[in-house]
């Protein structure tokens, strides 16, 4: 029987689409994602689904053909062969859902037959089966890391796809002794309160011990998310909302006494991927010196082997190549970072990232000591 795929919407029910759906290709902090097909029927409260006017669509449905989105995908004016990470169907669906599943394996397989090295980012909640490491191992050049969305929440009024799941799937996927794919422990959205209790916090040890690499992260607390949570009187995690990821103090403390046994615990999602597949971190995180306090050593000495601080003339003429950074002044370098203004949105900051392995920062956005891409809230207000 061939497999179910999901009906491809007309160019009208597209025109009709929010404008940010419309975008299917789409610069995100851990790589360019694509996302022809949306919809998704798990419903988790906190999904980022909302921010993009996609809440209601529960059944996924096709933009356009996979053939279609690949040649955009590599087309596309920040794709660089064998450097760009790419995610697949990380925003507005799950990439194994029953009728996703086909489309997933013929994007991963269109792109492994260009004979790329790209990483390869699967984010996924879903039951997977033993088919599914056949046909991954069958991929021959892309550095394909699956990560497991696994909060161990229990509230199934926030999330009603219950988090057992997926910590199958990882068990499954990271069973075979060979294979191609890294498999990512992708803890997440601890939320105080909700999931993280002591034994909660030993759960998701015990599960992380199956996987290459764990990396732990807190809530996008955003406001159309927020109003979602008022809307449908669930308890809300926190009084105000957030533009990053919002990982308390103290939280962030018990987790990393919870995991005092473990050697592949990350703050950073490039760091856990990079890391499963031995390679230096591609967003250059190793700039910012704190984060890299609870890696190893081996991988710290890696990440320092390639850390290098471009000159401000090397990124203007690699931003030449963007009209959409027409205006880039680079306003500073150090050995952290380089900060820039003049970019019309993060994107475009992504593809200088990557492109160095360097930390780019915006000026109208500074990152805070210790809290790099973190929210403020849940943390002391340094005394000036
Ligand atoms: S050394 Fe730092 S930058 Fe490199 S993987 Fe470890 S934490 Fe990330």
């Amino acid at each position: 029987m061939p497999p179910i795929r999901v009906p491809l919407l007309s160019q009208d029910q597209i025109a009709r689409l929010p404008v940010r759906a419309r975008e299917v290709v789409e610069y995100r902090k851990s790589g360019l994602s694509l996302n022809h097909i949306q919809g998704c029927p798990l419903d988790c409260a906190y999904c980022i689904r909302h921010t993009y006017g996609l809440w209601d669509q529960r059944r996924p449905r096709a933009l356009m053909t996979d053939a279609e989105a690949v040649k955009e995908l590599v087309n596309h004016r920040y794709f660089q062969p064998h450097v760009t990470p790419v995610q697949v169907f990380n925003r507005a669906t799950d990439p194994f859902l029953p009728s996703v599943r086909p489309h997933t394996f013929a994007v991963a397989e269109a792109l492994d037959a260009r004979e790329l090295t790209n990483h390869v980012l699967i984010i996924t909640r879903h039951q997977m089966t033993s088919d599914d490491i056949d046909r991954l191992n069958r991929l021959r050049h892309l550095r394909v890391t699956l990560l497991f969305t696994y909060s161990g929440i229990d509230d199934r009024r926030i999330e009603p796809y219950p988090s057992h799941v997926a910590a199958e799937s990882l068990k499954l996927m990271s069973a075979p002794r060979s294979r191609r794919y890294r498999t990512v422990l992708y803890w997440r959205p601890l939320v105080p309160g909700l999931n993280d209790s002591p034994e909660q916090l030993n759960r998701a040890y015990e599960l992380s011990k199956h996987a290459d690499a764990t990396v732990f992260t807190g809530l996008f607390y955003r406001d159309q998310i927020a109003e979602y949570y008022r809307a449908n009187h669930l308890p809300e995690p926190y009084g105000e909302t957030a533009r990053r990821k919002v990982v308390p103090e103290t939280l962030e403390k018990r987790v990393l006494s919870a995991f005092s046994g473990s050697r592949a615990l990350f703050r950073k999602t490039s760091c856990a991927v990079a890391f499963a597949h031995g390679l230096p971190d591609y967003n250059g995180h190793y700039g910012i010196r704190e984060l890299c306090d609870i890696c190893p050593a081996r991988q710290v000495k890696l990440c320092a082997s390639t850390h290098r601080r471009p000159e401000a003339e090397e990124i203007q003429r690699a931003a030449s190549s963007l009209p959409d950074a027409r205006d880039l002044v680079v306003e500073d370098i150090t050995d952290r970072a380089a900060v820039l203004s003049g970019l019309p949105d993060e994107q475009p900051r992504y593809f200088l990232q990557h492109g160095f392995g360097f930390q780019m920062h915006d000026a109208a956005h500074p990152h805070r000591e210790r809290r790099h891409g973190r929210a403020d809230i849940g943390w002391k207000v340094p005394e000036q």
